[in-house]
Order: C-alpha cells, then structure tokens, then sequence
C-alpha cells in the first residue's frame, strides 16, 4: 500500500532525510520511533506531498504521489491532482487542528462534501458510523472546546476516517495529551489496526508499538538504522544506536 524508495530531502545545508526505503503492505501497521529531530514528521509528510522531496519515490497503492512519469521524466502533477492523492490519505497530528467554531459532526462532514462530493445526508451517515467507531456517537454536536483532549484526538481520527482513506498517517498522536487520556486515544488506534486499516504511527508509546505494530522502523539522523517486528527492534535490537536510543527513552 505504501512503498518508499530512495527518499532524500534536505532544508538549506540540512540532510534530513537521506535515502530512507520503507513499504507497508495492505493492512500492515508500521510505527516508526527515533529522537526528536531524526525526520520522522518530514517523512509523513512527503508521503502527503506537503514536502517536495528532493530524489526518490513515494507510491500509495501504485500510484506516484506529486508527479507523472512520461518519457522517463518526472513532472509534479498540479493542485487538483495532488489534492485528490492527499484525499485518500488520512493524517492525524499531534495538535488535533479540528475547525474551533464547527460542531463536531460539521467537522466530519465538511471534507467528504466538500472534497469528495458525497451528498450532505451521506456524509451524516458516514460520519455518525466514525463518531460510532471511535465511542463519540453521543457528541456529535458538541464543539472541540466543550471536549477533553483526548475525545478531541478521537474526533480527528474519526475525521480522517471519514474520508475513508487508503493509508492512515499519525504523527505522535498522543504526545500532546495528559498521561491519563493517552489510553482511551491507544485503544482506538489499535481497534483500527485490528480492523485492517493500513497504518504508519510514529510514535514514542513503545508499549503500544510493541503489541500493535507488525514492523518498528527505527529512524535516526535522516536513516532508518533496524527495522523489522517488534519482537526483533525492540526487544533484541541489534544495532548499538537503537539499543541506545530505547535505553536513553525507557
Ligand atoms: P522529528 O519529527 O523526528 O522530530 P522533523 O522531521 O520534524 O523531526 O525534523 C527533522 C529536522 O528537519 C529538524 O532538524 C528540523 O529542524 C528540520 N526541519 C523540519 N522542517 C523544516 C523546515 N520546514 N525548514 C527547515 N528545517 C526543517
Ligand atoms: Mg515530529
């Protein structure tokens, strides 16, 4: 579902990323852990295109994301065409970002309308069953301020879920959020990996890591250093930078 090869991107003199491979099969839940600044954000976000990377591939379900390929070159596709990629990948950050002044069912029906064109009653269909998937079917007409932090992160998810994506990106879902509304968020990403939705978490939850995600890609300075299970990465790391790194953070 998601296949990355060769990825280079620097900002300025800065490598960030320097020639990371990663592919998630269809169904496969990928977390991906490394100190703060090794790249994990930039990673997520060329795979949305809202970094141009410098050389190599992204596919999303075989498709190249940000550019046509005709007579061996490479063209970057125009608004319109990156807009619909970006439609069937779903991304969560750490700051929730829901619209402040929209109920939360306006807040999952505002793109499948308006991007995707699905009738306004469609929509509240759809939204109300994600409402249901993540345990907020009876807010639907709260506002985000009037929630918690962590129904607020569940209302994002249930947001991108509405789309109903290929490819779900989290970006350190949890780390905004007090320790005791970290689990009721976990449990939703991991009723979602059961469910078969195809996931690349980055993360710093290496309990939930450990238990949900079939691959532990380990990123430092721009590179992935060991990937592989879980049982492998972080319980019998091999290399000295990853067993250094998950001493350093647990
Ligand atoms: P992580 O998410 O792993 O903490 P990031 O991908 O956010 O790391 O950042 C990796 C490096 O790239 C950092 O040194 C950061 O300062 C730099 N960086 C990220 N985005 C930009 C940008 N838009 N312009 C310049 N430097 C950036
Ligand atoms: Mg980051």
């Amino acid at each position: 579902m998601l296949e990355i090869t060769g990825l280079h991107k620097s900002f300025g003199q800065a490598q960030v990323l320097r020639g990371v491979d990663l592919s998630v099969r269809r169904g496969g839940v990928t977390c991906v852990i490394g100190p703060s600044g090794s790249g994990k954000s930039t990673l997520l976000r060329c795979v949305n295109h809202l970094e141009k990377v410098d050389a190599g591939r992204i596919e999303v379900d075989g498709e190249l994301i940000g550019y046509r390929e005709s007579g061996g070159r490479l063209h970057e596709l125009g608004d319109r065409a990156i807009a619909r990629q970006r439609a069937r990948i779903g991304m969560v950050f750490q700051q929730f970002n829901l619209f402040g002044h929209l109920t939360v069912l306006q807040n999952l029906v505002e793109a499948p309308v308006g991007v995707l064109g699905l009738s306004k009653e469609d929509a509240m269909v759809r939204a109300r069953e994600k409402l249901r998937r993540v345990g907020l079917a009876d807010r639907e007409n709260a506002y985000p301020r009037q929630l918690s932090g962590g129904q607020q992160q569940r209302i994002a998810i249930a947001r991108a879920l509405a789309m109903e994506p290929k490819l779900l990106l989290f970006d350190e879902p949890t780390s905004a959020l007090d320790p005791e509304l970290v689990g009721e968020v976990l449990a939703v990403l991991r009723d979602l990996a059961e469910a078969g939705h195809t996931m690349v978490v980055v993360t710093h939850e290496i309990g939930f890591a450990r238990e949900a995600a079939d691959e532990v890609v380990f990123l430092d300075r721009g590179e992935v250093v060991e990937s592989g299970p879980p049982s492998q990465v972080l319980d019998r790391p091999a290399e000295p930078r990853t067993r250094e790194f998950l001493h350093r953070t647990h």
